[in-house]
């Protein structure tokens, strides 16, 4: 049975460790290097805005062979193009499987996959574990007692060191 958000985070997975970015802030610059050099993407990023904007989209991947370009919407937040980035990055391998897959799931969702490749990417499980029981240790002084102030304080955390490099 085809699990979309299990072979998105398999595939993210597989790639941090591969591309040896094993701790935060997430490299995505090593994480394309990888790919031009081991499935030898020709990959180019453009920021731009104004094709974007006009069809309101964040960003868009355009291939043809092992040349790929991907569009990315400069008017957006930073952090909204570092995920944009990693969506269309999450395209790019899920072609990549597909093309080398025997059978077509019914149940597949390019977006759907796109997205949960990229929240996997830049915020892995395993790694917000890691980093969680470290900081549980160092950063929670006393005062801080009730769980949701840990929630936040944990989320601001993580926030800061996953996604703002
Ligand atoms: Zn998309």
């Amino acid at each position: 049975m085809y699990n979309l958000r299990q072979e998105a985070q398999k595939t993210a997975n597989a790639l941090l460790y591969a591309a040896n970015v094993n701790k935060p802030p997430i490299r995505i610059d090593n994480i394309i290097n990888w790919l031009r050099k081991n499935l030898n993407f020709n990959i180019t990023i453009f920021k731009s805005d104004q094709y974007l904007n006009y069809y309101r989209l964040s960003g868009q991947l355009m291939r043809r062979g092992q040349n790929v370009w991907i569009l990315i919407n400069k008017n957006e937040h930073e952090v909204r193009q570092r995920f944009t980035l990693a969506h269309e990055l999450g395209h790019l391998l899920d072609a990549y499987q597909v093309a080398h897959m025997t059978e077509l799931t019914r149940n597949h969702n390019p977006e759907r996959y796109a997205n949960q490749f990229a929240s996997e990417l830049l915020m892995p499980a395993e790694l917000v574990r890691e980093e969680w029981s470290k900081f549980s240790q160092e950063l929670y002084p006393q005062s801080c007692n009730s769980s949701y102030q840990k929630f936040s304080m944990y989320q601001m955390k993580l926030w800061a060191i996953v996604l703002m490099n």
